[in-house]
């Protein structure tokens, strides 16, 4: 079941702030993506390949699915051909997959660079110097580099999550000097999108406010 008031509600805020919605559709069944849909929904965010492989040809085919998982090289091939943006990369073989699937696809793969920015060890991502080193390799021509994704660190203190916010914020800032096409900022989730915006996120992946909870 979809919270049809939350959505709208937060929708019309995000629309007035310029920042996309994806709405985080893993492990919901497609009944629910569908319902979304209807009320106007168009990009939606899955976390595990196979599953997004199983739902993708269940759903219009407008749909703009974003991969937000973390992606392992060999699965790539699966959402190749399809996928709309991929948030998490987090390693230059990843990376080269990507190129490589793109081209096989015989189209370019938008993406974005996965940055450690919280504090636990468990995330996944690049620091800065690994994402300097990309953007100034431009090796990948089929793999488009976009933007940043960042999630912050699960936790009750808010200035511990705005300062690590503000510091991918400053990271997509450099970015940009080297490479002008980096301008998508991907963060902030239900508990947290308020804090991304006000920090200069422009694009929030939120599941559990829009479906409920994932139990
Ligand atoms: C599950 C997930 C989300 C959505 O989380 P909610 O708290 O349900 O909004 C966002 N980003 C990533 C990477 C996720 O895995």
């Amino acid at each position: 079941m979809i919270n049809r008031d939350n959505y709208i509600s937060i929708k019309q805020e995000l629309d007035a702030a310029g920042v996309i919605l994806v709405a985080v559709s893993k492990i919901k069944p497609v009944s629910d993506i569908l319902a979304l849909y209807e009320l106007g929904q168009r990009d939606f965010g899955e976390n595990y390949v196979q599953e997004l492989a199983e739902k993708q040809p269940q759903l219009p085919a407008d749909i703009r699915w974003h991969f937000i998982g973390h992606l392992q090289s060999n699965k790539v091939k699966y959402i190749a051909p399809f996928v709309h943006l991929i948030h998490g990369v987090d390693s230059t073989s990843t990376l080269k997959e990507i190129n490589k699937q793109a081209i096989k696809n015989n189209r370019t793969i938008d993406c974005l660079l996965q940055v450690h920015i919280a504090q636990e060890e468990t995330k996944f991502g690049f620091d800065e110097n690994e994402v300097n080193t990309i953007l100034s390799g431009d090796q990948y021509p089929n793999a488009n580099l976009k933007g940043l994704m960042g999630m912050a660190s699960f936790s009750d203190d808010l200035s511990l999550v705005r300062s690590e916010f503000r510091a991918l914020k400053n990271l997509l800032t450099k970015a940009q000097s080297i490479d002008p096409a980096m301008t998508i900022l991907s963060m902030g989730m239900s508990g947290d999108y308020r804090l991304a915006i006000e920090e200069g996120s422009t694009m929030v992946r939120i599941g559990s406010l829009l479906f409920g909870n994932r139990s």
